[in-house]
């Protein structure tokens, strides 16, 4: 990740995963923490999670 990425960051902690209900999208389909719009999904133990391909942020929908 680059300097200036960083900068960008809202500060989300990209070690946990979110919850939806309780972080809802700030803009729908970006991701709050840096505004990226492409994300890797996958599911764990039926969850679906949802991780921004850029910093990594990740919440569960
Ligand atoms: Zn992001």
């Amino acid at each position: 990740m680059s300097e200036e990425t960083k900068q960008k960051l809202k500060g989300y902690d990209t070690t946990i995963v979110y919850n939806y209900k309780e972080h809802p999208n700030v803009i729908s389909g970006r991701c709050d923490n840096c505004n990226n719009a492409q994300f890797e999904s996958s599911v764990h133990n039926f969850i679906f999670l949802r991780k921004c391909r850029n910093c990594g942020m990740t919440k569960s929908i």
